[in-house]
């Protein structure tokens, strides 16, 4: 479904990402592992068109997507939901998700079926619909920004740092709403520090080190490897 090729983004003299090759097949949850810095923002900033210098190729869906804007590339079915959710907290829920709608303006599908599905994942965010979002709790706005990247009907959903700052019962709660969006049919990106969890719930995983992938394979695999289990998962 996406193929990165050879992908090098650069900030002036800083390289964030010196040729990194990445698959992902369709149906899959796929994660990107990697510390502080090793380019895991940079690999979905440059996939979502929000990056000025870089170089290599993007493929998705046969479709070379190297040059798109970002709403191009959320149009061709790619949403992505930022580091840090991003929302707007004096917004209520509801207004949130609309935005995240807007690629669907000009086209005739109806916003209540996208509402009710972004509901079925989230019962909470119906709840709490006409809610300013900065009153939300940390993982109600984290399930606020999923949802509202899941509103322009992706193909492809890709989710950077989903845990970060969360309570460990709330992080399972979301990584288990994760899975229920990709058996639903969403393929899914993740981006994460918590390898743990991340390795749990995906398929299929890459490490990132300085901007390179130094390791990759089939998650469960992963998590057995014993390079792995010292450098990432605190064994
Ligand atoms: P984090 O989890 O901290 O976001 P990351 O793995 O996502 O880390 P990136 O944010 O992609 O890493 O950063 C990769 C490298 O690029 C780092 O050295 C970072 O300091 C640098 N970098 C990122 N954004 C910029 C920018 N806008 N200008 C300059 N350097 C940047």
């Amino acid at each position: 479904m996406l193929t990165i090729k050879n992908l090098k983004v650069n900030y002036g003299y800083v390289n964030a990402l010196k040729g990194v090759d990445i698959d992902i097949k369709k149906g899959k949850i796929v994660s990107i592992l990697g510390s502080n810095g090793a380019g895991k923002t940079s690999l979905l900033k440059a996939i979502s068109g929000l990056v000025e210098d870089k170089e290599g190729q993007i493929i998705f869906d046969e479709k070379d997507i190297t040059n798109l804007s970002t709403e191009k590339v959320v149009s061709l079915g790619i949403s992505h939901c930022p580091e840090g959710r991003r929302i707007f907290p004096e917004l209520t829920v509801e207004e949130n998700l609309k935005i995240g709608a807007y690629v669907l303006r000009k086209s005739k599908i109806n916003l209540n079926d996208e509402f009710n599905r972004v509901y079925s994942f989230f019962p909470k965010l119906k709840e709490r619909s006409k809610q300013v979002a900065g009153t939300l709790s940390g993982g109600e706005q984290q399930m606020l920004a999923i949802g509202r990247a899941l509103m322009s009907k992706p193909k492809l959903l890709m989710l950077d740092e989903p845990s970060l700052g969360l309570a460990p019962i709330i992080v399972s709660e979301i990584f288990k709403i994760i899975k229920d969006i990709n058996k639903e049919g969403t393929t899914v990106l993740l981006i994460e520090q918590n390898a743990n969890q991340a390795l749990k719930i995906s398929d299929y995983s890459y490490v990132l080190e300085l901007g390179q992938v130094v390791t990759s394979g089939i998650s469960q695999d992963l998590l057995n490897d014993e390079s792995i289990k010292k450098s990432y998962l605190g064994a």
